[in-house]
């Protein structure tokens, strides 16, 4: 595994992220053709880096990630919280444990 660049920070605290979660995808419902309504965007979200704490956090199901889809934030952030546009973070679908 190839180590990214050090300055990755953990989406939740800010401190030097030791791990990245899988990014979810999320498909976008709304379309650049405003008279097409069926336009669908797939996009590909970044991996979500977190520190040692939280990322026990999440994987322990203790702690939600969420995600703002406004194009002034897309970043992550704590569920239910505020981002930085005032819009809270919305639940992403978890990724599927079997
Ligand atoms: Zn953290
Ligand atoms: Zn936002």
């Amino acid at each position: 595994m190839t180590s990214t660049a050090s300055e990755t920070s953990c989406v939740l605290c800010g401190h030097p992220a030791t791990e990245a979660l899988d990014p979810p995808r999320r498909t976008l419902a709304r379309g650049l053709d405003p008279g097409d309504p069926s336009y669908s965007v797939t996009v590909i979200l970044p991996d979500i880096a977190l520190c040692a704490k939280h990322s026990l956090d999440v994987r322990e199901g203790a702690l939600f990630v969420g995600w703002c889809d406004d194009q002034r934030c897309r970043t992550y952030g704590a569920l239910g919280e505020s981002s930085a546009c005032g819009r809270p973070y919305e639940r992403l679908g978890q990724s599927k444990r079997s």
